[in-house]
């Protein structure tokens, strides 16, 4: 099938290069030249595990192009993925869609043959609806139909994600898309694929539903976290025990400081609006993006602790910042919150991460970077482990202490063990490991 995917980022690069990988002829289009020429020149604009030979085999197998001509690519093609960004919309939270009516303009007007025209972004409710009214309007003779496709994979393993999915979701309203997505999906799998076609309205909700829960869910053990340490518990062996429970599940049970990522914090926030707007508030997740947003600044008071009650004129050093490991991906990262908070309370920071360095730079002003722990520790008060890159899983403690000023150890992840920690000489806070009374 000859497919174009409009958005060359994390989801529509990942989708493009697997897709093409399971034979299909993909175009990936974006706007971005610099992205564009990047890719072509054989880079990949970020960093996702296993992206660069992916790209670099189907290409060379040509089947994978990349282009900023999205009129010409539309012209030949029998799907057209709408994959570019749905952030939070400033002031109040509802997804912006501009990018996706952009979009859909752009390909209406180069649409020839009947094509389907797939909607891979988070978009909200009625969404479809709105694309359908557009490609109509701008071009009357169009021969289309408008799914919703949307995307469950996560940063960091996204290959594996696309290429074995749990489910595919497709929401469709003309029937005439069905066996074409169908054909679309048909190479992941040797038995039947795990589709579930259903309204498009559905569809478009489906993805909502499942982020808001699993937010929820990781708010829930945070919430849990905290109250195990106030009652001397261990929020750890309650995730165990609560999550062998095949009704739980022990997925996404693992407290930390807070959900963050381009997902979770904007997807809540717009289910939350459409609920509103729809009179069906949801309590909960109305809840779940409260908690989480004081939760991540609230980290910083941990950092405070350890510091004797103070961070001023002190230096922190912060380990890991992209908002989970193996990517490079610092949108709405925990980090930032963690911090700014820092910041306000007085402190230096100086800052290691493995990928994450380049796209962290703009987004946080008067911080040192360094690409190596032990570095970035040097003379600081205290360390706060934000993110559990594999990198920081077995520092040696004795060796981090020794170029501290300071013995402040703050465990955000729960990767160390408190005795070993102590032992080691730190101070040590973690999450939700509660002293015994
Ligand atoms: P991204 O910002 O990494 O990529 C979007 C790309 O679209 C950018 O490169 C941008 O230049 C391009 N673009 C914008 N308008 C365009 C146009 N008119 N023509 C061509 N290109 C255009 O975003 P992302 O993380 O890939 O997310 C895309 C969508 O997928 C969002 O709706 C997001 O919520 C959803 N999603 C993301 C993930 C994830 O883990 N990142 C997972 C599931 C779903």
């Amino acid at each position: 099938m000859r497919i174009v995917m409009t958005g060359s980022g994390y989801v529509g690069l990942v989708s493009g290069a697997c897709l093409a990988d399971f034979g299909h002829e993909i175009i990936c289009v974006d706007k971005d030249e610099r992205k564009i020429a990047k890719l072509r020149e054989g880079g990949v604009p970020i960093y996702e595990p296993g992206l660069a030979d992916l790209i670099a085999r189907n290409v060379k197998a040509g089947r994978l192009s990349f282009t900023t001509d999205l009129a010409t690519s539309v012209a030949d093609a029998d799907v057209v993925f709408i994959a570019v960004g749905t952030p939070a919309r400033r002031g109040d939270g509802h997804a912006d869609l501009s990018y996706v009516y952009d979009a859909a303009r752009e390909i209406a007007g180069a649409l020839k043959g009947f094509t389907v025209v797939v909607t891979k972004s988070t978009v909200p409710v009625g969404t479809g609806d709105e694309v359908e009214r557009i490609i109509r309007e701008t071009n009357p003779d169009a021969q289309f139909a408008v799914a919703s496709n949307p995307e469950f994979l996560r940063e960091g393993a996204a290959i594996e994600d696309f290429k074995r999915p749990d489910r595919i979701v497709v929401g469709i309203e003309d029937e005439r898309a069905r066996p074409v997505m169908e054909e679309v999906y048909r190479p992941l799998y040797l038995n039947q694929a795990p589709l579930l076609f259903t309204g498009r309205r559905t569809s478009e909700l489906i993805k909502y539903a499942a982020n808001a829960f699993l937010a929820m869910k990781i708010t829930y053990i945070n919430e849990m976290a905290e109250l195990c340490e106030r009652v001397g518990a261990d929020v750890q062996q309650v995730a165990r025990g609560i999550g062998l429970d095949n009704r739980i599940g022990s997925k996404f049970l693992h407290a930390g400081p807070g959900y963050g990522g381009s997902c979770f914090p904007k997807d809540t926030l717009a289910l939350v609006k459409t609920a509103e707007d729809s009179g069906a508030p949801i309590r909960l997740i109305e809840t779940t993006v409260a908690i989480n947003e004081s939760r991540k600044r609230a980290m910083a008071r941990k950092v405070i602790g350890v510091c004797n009650g103070s961070v001023r004129g002190k230096t922190i050093a912060v380990l890991g910042l992209t908002f989970k490991p193996n990517t490079d991906d610092m949108r709405d990262a925990p980090s930032l919150s963690i911090i700014q908070a820092l910041q306000d309370g007085g402190a230096q920071i100086r800052a290691f991460d493995p990928e994450g360095i380049e796209a962290a730079q703009p987004l946080l002003q008067n911080v040192d970077f360094f690409h190596d722990p032990y570095a970035a520790a040097q003379g600081a008060s205290a360390v706060v482990l934000v993110t559990e890159w594999d990198a920081l899983r077995a520092l040696d403690l004795s060796r981090l202490r020794g170029v501290m000023a300071g013995n402040g150890l703050v465990d955000l992840r729960n990767i160390y063990r408190p005795e070993v920690a102590e032992a080691a000489g730190f101070i040590y806070d973690s999450v939700g490991r509660g002293m015994a009374p």
